[in-house]
């Protein structure tokens, strides 16, 4: 009884006497934002295994820039049919792209950006994106990440800091000259790379939603480079200036309740940046260097798997710089397909 009494008094208080002033609405929007967006994650039903003995079928939507390099229709065959075998010989799982089409990026970003506005999408489309002139807030992106790592992964991925430097703002200046350095390279027109409208293509976050919410594929290749800087970024992203080589994502329609996108940019660029950051890929190694990073997803998209840091030779462990080929180079195909008892499996991506 005395507890209904005092959860009258109380509610009675709220309703008069409450004179906290109001919390700011953009703090209510971000809280709203998050809680509907985490419920939305937790309400995914767990990932099932992908049965290993039938072939599976994926269908593959390329969306281009027009004024972004792009791979020839010849290397665009070769590197499905090259994935197609070497997910069989490293994985062991037997799958066939099938082509569904072309489509332009602004128009396939104007079809799916009805998902950017769903409440559960607020989240990711307007808090994880973090403008490259919010140092204060990379700086401290930079701090959570390097938290989960020892010194000697840090050192290994980002140098060591010069004498009387910390390695939080060694890291920091690097991600910064880096992102800065791929925004300058030039498109077709001779324009910077980054613009207003590319803005949202080149971001992880529109993407991570798209994957989402996309029906008529199950991969997209696309000739953008995902570099952004967001509110969370793992060590290999930051290593990479914000460049983000393809990932696997949750997806609310199809079969094997998964998307995944490639972006083909960093390996084909001509840019600056990129030809000393990544080197020359020779023309005879770039569809095998492409067709292991496309494995390496397809370890994410089929088996379910997370991300490693440390597996020596293994396909598993994603490129700690933008050097693919020393990456490919260092790939031992008898490793494969790894012992199942050392790998970790997902229940949501
Ligand atoms: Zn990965």
């Amino acid at each position: 009884m005395k507890k209904i009494y005092l959860f009258i008094f109380i509610a009675f208080f709220n309703v008069f006497c409450n004179s906290k002033p109001e919390k700011s609405s953009s703090q209510d929007s971000y809280k709203e934002a998050k809680a509907n967006y985490l419920r939305m994650y937790k309400l995914l039903p767990d990932l099932k295994p992908i049965n290993k003995s039938k072939e599976h079928i994926i269908r593959v939507l390329y969306v281009e820039d027009p004024l972004l390099p792009s791979l020839s229709k010849e290397q665009k065959v070769n590197l499905l049919s090259e994935t197609e075998k070497l997910t069989y010989k490293l994985l062991g799982y037997r799958i066939s792209f099938k082509v569904i089409g072309k489509e332009n990026i602004k128009s396939f970003f104007n079809r799916m950006r009805v998902s950017f506005k769903k409440p559960e999408f607020r989240y990711p489309i307007l808090y994880w994106p973090v403008p490259i002139t919010n140092t204060k807030k990379i700086l401290s992106v930079v701090k959570k990440a390097i938290r989960k790592h020892d010194n000697t992964t840090l050192e290994r991925y980002f140098g060591k800091p010069s004498s009387g430097k910390s390695m939080a703002n060694h890291i920091f200046k690097l991600f910064m000259k880096r992102i800065n350095a791929i925004y300058n390279e030039k498109d077709q027109n001779g324009k910077p790379l980054f613009n207003r409208e590319r803005s949202e293509w080149f971001s992880f976050p529109h993407w991570d939603v798209i994957a989402y919410n996309l029906k008529d594929a199950d991969f997209i290749i696309t000739n953008i480079v995902l570099a952004s800087s967001e509110s969370t970024m793992p060590i290999y992203v930051i290593n990479r200036g914000g460049v983000t080589s393809a990932f696997v994502e949750n997806n609310f329609h199809n079969d094997y309740k998964a998307v995944g996108v490639f972006a083909t940019y960093q390996y084909i660029s001509k840019g600056k940046y990129f030809i000393k950051k990544r080197g020359v890929i020779p023309n005879n190694l770039l569809i095998p260097v492409m067709s292991h990073i496309f494995v390496h997803e397809m370890g994410h998209f089929l088996m379910r798997l997370d991300e490693y840091y440390n597996l020596k030779g293994s396909v598993h462990v994603a490129p700690i710089d933008l050097n693919y080929l020393k990456w490919y180079k260092s790939i031992d195909p008898s490793a494969h397909p790894m012992k199942p008892k050392e790998m970790k499996i997902l229940k949501k991506y």
